[in-house]
């Protein structure tokens, strides 16, 4: 069947050209239920059972395309031809013509599954989030699908909560980069080539602050501390042209957030101009009516199109009552208009109208190729941080090794939380590539901490323990009370450690655990997350020093779980002025307050000295821009990649503001014995914040640089900000 000869599918017509008027032209076609039908998304499409809905236009979107009618989903070109049925319907058999768009979790990786974001985020390095996404897009384009909800970019500071393993970290100028890399990489320059899908910045907004770390609870957060803090990866996302924007869970200081008006709907949409989509979470509309705010899933519907959500994620609310809630007068038809104009823009920004995902346009082939492995394996080594080394790493080339612990031969344990497309078999584990890299030095145990592995134990030069949490330990819905080591692991170690044989541990996890004792019973310590197919050979080549380590912390590690919060993003008491946080009034009298393992901390195998940091000029103007610069020395006897960071405090405000905030960072490559001069750019518009108002302000007055290689070992420089006006009107 072929679309329908209409104005809005001239082929001659430009997706970003003559946008709005194609959407305008199919909109003046448009009934109401029409339009409401563009408004709401089911989680599957039967075509036994919705043929009629689809082709009467009542369908706007799919989640996970078509589990029902599929078979095994996951065979190679199942899940495209059920989409290419479903859109021969929309498209052919409708009145209108307008595609399903398909969206899909396509989180890290799609066939090729690459280290979770947390992991990628401890690359510090955008350029490979953004091939990361590129590829990712690709595989999944060949599955026929559009859209991926990703990236997420919650500011994640409470190690609780297990969706961190999805996010990149509590930093908000890591997370928006890297938020913004991901864009890129999806959306790439033409969001209509057939090989790019639309990405969706997700969750909006505060999400990462659920009481207690569990999972959808409430969120009391102040708008301030929303727009200098969690805000501002979503800013980054939306300029860097996102084409979807998901409502979260939580409720902000008592208004759920799919009823947030002020937040989606005046800053998001009105004073940050976003025209794209905002859709909801799975059922978010329906839960305002568990969240107590309204009495049914009609006021929700009402509650959520007037707060500014446009696609109705499964709960069915807009479907079956905004078209009657517009012919009662109590929603403005308007509201409709807007939020179908919405998605239509989106369908036409990914060339849905003008085929790019049709059979002979899209890409073929998605299984892993070497290729798409080199790049897995790219991700998975950059995401290994380094957190202790007492002289054991990298291996000696001709000593002994045994392997043991968790994961040895595991493969779907090290893809990681939210793996929809992404198998198990083509993992290679860590025992495939240790026996490879190492060939008969190397034994493997299986016994897991058996009176076995403490025989073998005995007799190798170095035993190599692999600890950690299974990824369903991780991710959505999966919050912990307790960070230490899952039961057994610790005790094992325990007695590992007491036989005096060089012990090194690798941690596979999708949070920051507490490794306050794994750091006192082994002499190396890697953290690994969980890192996709390329798991074996990255641990490989960091152990045999063949690619030495790089990572850095993107969370802060707590000292243990009693010490949550403890990110960089702490704020000055009347009785904490300093960073030196142990040693002042109020902190804890049976513990000191310190970080076990601060942002930004990540060892390489040699050593590097940091100078102290120099400024271009004492002082910067609100539209100038200074340079500070720092030299770095390896004083070691071997290569490395160092992560120079530059954080500020800006120790006199409007409000309180944090202790330490990471402003930007360099990666170095330094050769044993050399110096680098980094240099950071550093614009007076950096220290804009939102004042007590929620207006943008610069004060004029000092701001302390800080350099170093994380956040807790820094020298600082004195900054001067000259001749501002504290109502800031450009962007923050
Ligand atoms: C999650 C989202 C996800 C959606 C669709 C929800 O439960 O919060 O992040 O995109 O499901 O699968």
């Amino acid at each position: 069947m072929d679309a329908p000869a209409a104005p809005w599918f001239d082929p001659a017509l430009d997706p970003v050209r003559d946008l709005e008027s194609r959407v305008a032209a199919l909109m003046a076609e448009m009934t109401l239920e029409e339009k409401v039908g563009q408004t709401h998304q089911v989680a599957n499409i039967d075509l036994a059972a919705d043929t009629d809905t689809l082709r009467a236009g009542g369908i706007g979107s799919s989640l996970y395309a078509s589990g029902a009618t599929a078979g095994n989903i996951r065979d190679e070109g199942v899940l495209a031809g059920v989409i290419d049925e479903i859109q021969e319907q929309a498209v052919g058999g409708s009145r209108l013509g307008i595609p399903v768009l398909f969206g899909r979790d396509v989180i890290h990786g799609h066939r090729t599954v690459v280290p979770i974001p947390l992991g990628l985020a401890a690359s510090f390095d955008p350029d490979l989030v953004r091939d990361c996404a590129e590829a990712a897009a690709r595989e999944a384009a060949v599955d026929g699908i559009a859209w991926t909800f990703a990236p997420m970019m919650d500011i994640s500071e409470e190690p609780r909560w297990g969706r961190v393993a999805e996010s990149f970290g509590e930093a908000p100028v890591l997370a928006g980069r890297m938020a913004a890399a991901a864009v890129a990489g999806f959306q790439g320059d033409d969001p209509s080539s057939p090989d790019r899908l639309g990405a969706c910045a997700k969750h909006f907004v505060g999400y990462g602050l659920s009481a207690g770390g569990r999972d959808y609870d409430t969120v009391s957060v102040g708008e301030n501390t929303l727009r200098n803090l969690h805000l501002r990866p979503f800013r980054d996302a939306v300029d860097a042209g996102v084409l979807s924007v998901m409502a979260s869970f939580n409720d902000v200081d008592g208004t759920p957030m799919h009823a947030h008006r002020r937040l989606l709907r005046d800053v998001l949409k009105d004073e940050w101009g976003f025209d794209g989509v905002v859709v909801a979470d799975w059922n978010g509309i329906g839960q305002i009516v568990s969240q107590g705010v309204a009495t049914d899933n009609r006021e929700a519907a009402r509650l959520a199109i007037v707060a500014g959500v446009d696609l109705d994620m499964v709960s069915g609310a807009y479907r079956d009552h905004l078209a009657d809630l517009v012919r009662s007068g109590e929603v403005a038809e308007e509201l409709v208009d807007d939020a179908c104009r919405r998605v239509l823009r989106m369908k036409f920004r990914l060339g849905l109208f003008d085929g790019s995902a049709t059979p002979e346009r899209r890409p073929t082939g998605n299984e892993p190729t070497p290729e798409s492995r080199t790049l897995a394996r790219r991700a998975a080594h950059a995401a290994h941080v380094l957190v202790r080394n007492e002289g054991v790493l990298p291996l000696d080339s001709d000593g002994t090794v045994l392997l043991t612990g968790a994961f040895v031969e595991e493969g779907d344990a090290l893809l990681g939380t939210w793996v929809l497309d992404g198998r198990g078999d083509d993992v290679v584990t860590p025992a495939a590539a240790l026996s490879e890299a190492l060939g008969d030095r190397l034994t493997v145990d299986q016994g897991r901490f058996a009176d076995e592995t403490l025989k073998l134990t005995r007799t190798a030069d170095t035993t190599v323990v692999l600890l950690g949490e299974h990824p369903g330990r991780s991710g959505e819905a999966n919050s912990v009370v307790d960070l230490g080591l899952p039961p057994g692991q610790l005790d094992g170690l325990r007695a590992l450690a007491g036989l005096g044989k060089p012990l090194v541990a690798v941690v596979y996890t999708g949070r920051p655990l507490d490794l306050t004792a794994v750091l006192d019973l082994a002499d190396a310590v890697l953290v690994v997350w969980h890192p996709g197919v390329e798991a074996g050979p990255a641990l490989a080549e960091v152990l045999t020093g063949a690619n030495p380590p790089v990572g850095r912390l993107p969370m802060t590690f707590p000292l243990s779980t009693g010490h949550i919060p403890t990110s960089t993003h702490q704020r000055p008491t009347g009785r904490l002025i300093r960073a030196d946080v142990d040693h002042q009034e109020g902190r804890y009298v049976d513990a000191l307050t310190h970080p076990r393992l601060p942002f930004g901390h990540g060892l390489t195998y040699s050593s590097v000295s940091y100078d102290a940091p120099m400024l271009s000029a004492p002082g910067v103007a609100a539209d100038g821009s200074v340079t500070v610069s720092v030299r770095v020395t390896n004083t070691g006897h071997r290569d490395c990649g160092e992560v120079v960071q530059l954080y500020f405090r800006d120790p006199v405000a409007r409000v309180t503001r944090p202790l330490v905030e990471l402003l930007d960072w360099r990666r170095v490559e330094l050769g044993a014995g050399a110096s680098e001069d980094v240099t950071f750019e550093v614009s007076g518009a950096a220290f804009v914040y939102f004042g007590p108002d929620h207006v943008a302000r610069l004060d004029a007055g000092e701001i302390v640089l800080m350099t170093g290689p994380d956040a807790a070992h820094l020298q600082s420089v004195s900054l001067s900000v000259t001749g501002t006006d504290p109502t800031w009107a450009g962007t923050p």
